[in-house]
């Protein structure tokens, strides 16, 4: 016997509308209604909390990964590390056991990553998503979908990040054919991570586009084998850009000559300089270093207040340095060399728009990815 209603959330990663645009044939005849959204300036580290929530990074107290905070950093222990040479730590594999390790160390079970943070500077920093975001009480602040679904005791399934894409969807399948939930979130990684190896337009995301293609397929008959009536979503975060050039802008700030955390401290992240500062001096010097910056500018407080990333106490920053788009800061915390995609410049670009597609109209009130929320509320009859 049939099921009465399921409903699904499908992320893919990076999946924005100009990349929609170029794969026209993605799930064509199945898909009713389908528009661009307007992302959240950051990374996945913002965007992901907001979709959940319904509530901006300034709300839910996660944008960044990593901000400055030597008082309470969880990483003091790693001290002796930092006596190592770099290099050791700058490979690839290394780096990603080494994430995990730490991560084990921290007792963190959200998504960590050390990325190319110097060990000898790490414990300055803190890191914001230190609980799994995807299961209740996951947010700093305020309540998620996952909240929400417990409290009705609804069933859900929702993704588990140690898995691969295909082990994602082989297990909501299982759910699905067992009619075991209500409602599935079900995020998936590939095309990201495809995109920034290898741009947002090479010929190897057409054929993982057709993979997505023939699994959403497989998972929407499955579905409606399954229940009476099936609601599905396929929605992202945010695009992706090429990146045209890169620039050491960590240079530029040593040449000031100022002591670092002693006058000041950054966080430099791939398309963000963050500064937190100890004394005027450094702040001005910073500051007029910047201001006419060729290759980027300095976020004004209310373009931040608009973006809805304006932190009061500066946690994340205070002052936000964004690089022109295409312009990827190498070396920074999160990697020596520059990819050939990335994400995090300006959300008004058209290659940061984020996108969402279903098998019913959208309604008209669904703009910015955070309105996805609601949406979700809307299908469980809970708005
Ligand atoms: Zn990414």
């Amino acid at each position: 016997m049939k099921k009465k209603k399921l409903s699904l959330f499908l992320f893919i990663d990076a999946f924005g509308w100009e990349v929609k645009q170029r794969h026209p044939d993605f799930l064509k005849g199945l898909i009713v209604d389908s528009k661009p959204l307007e992302t959240i300036l950051g990374y996945s580290s913002a965007c992901d909390p907001s979709i959940i929530s319904g509530l901006t990074p300034s709300e839910h107290k996660l944008w960044s990964s990593y901000f400055y905070d030597p008082q309470n950093s969880p990483f003091k222990w790693t001290k002796p590390l930092g006596l190592l040479p770099n290099f050791i730590f700058n490979r690839g594999r290394v780096r990603g056991r080494m994430s995990r390790w730490v991560k084990k160390q921290c007792k963190f079970s959200g998504y960590f990553q050390l990325y190319a943070v110097p060990f000898k500077e790490l414990l300055l920093f803190n890191y914001a998503e230190q609980k799994r975001i995807w299961e209740p009480g996951g947010l700093p602040r305020g309540e998620s979908i996952f909240d929400r679904l417990s409290r009705e005791g609804i069933s859900y399934y929702a993704h588990n990040s140690d898995f691969s894409d295909e082990q994602r969807l082989e297990s909501l399948r299982a759910h699905i054919e067992q009619q075991r939930i209500d409602f599935a979130y079900c995020s998936l990684g590939k095309l990201d991570g495809l995109m920034h190896a290898k741009g947002n337009d090479h010929p190897d995301i057409g054929n993982l586009m057709q993979w997505y293609d023939d699994q959403f397929r497989q998972l929407i008959a499955a579905a409606e084998q399954h229940y009476e009536e099936v609601s599905w979503y396929i929605f992202t975060d945010h695009g992706m850009h090429n990146v045209t050039d890169s620039y050491d802008l960590m240079s530029d700030i040593q040449s000031l000559e100022l002591k670092w955390n002693s006058d000041y401290c950054a966080f430099y992240d791939s398309t963000m300089a963050r500064f937190w500062f100890k004394n005027e001096n450094a702040r001005s010097k910073i500051f007029q270093c910047l201001e006419n910056h060729p290759l980027g500018r300095i976020l004004t407080e209310d373009e931040l207040k608009q973006q809805g990333i304006f932190f009061e106490d500066g946690q994340y920053g205070e002052l936000i340095f964004l690089m022109n788009s295409g312009t990827q800061i190498a070396p920074s915390f999160m990697g020596v060399k520059p990819c050939a995609g990335m994400h995090g410049f300006d959300p008004d670009d058209p290659d940061s728009k984020a996108s969402i597609s279903s098998n019913k109209p959208i309604p008209k009130t669904i703009t910015k990815i955070q309105h996805i929320h609601s949406l979700m509320l809307q299908e469980l009859d809970l708005s």
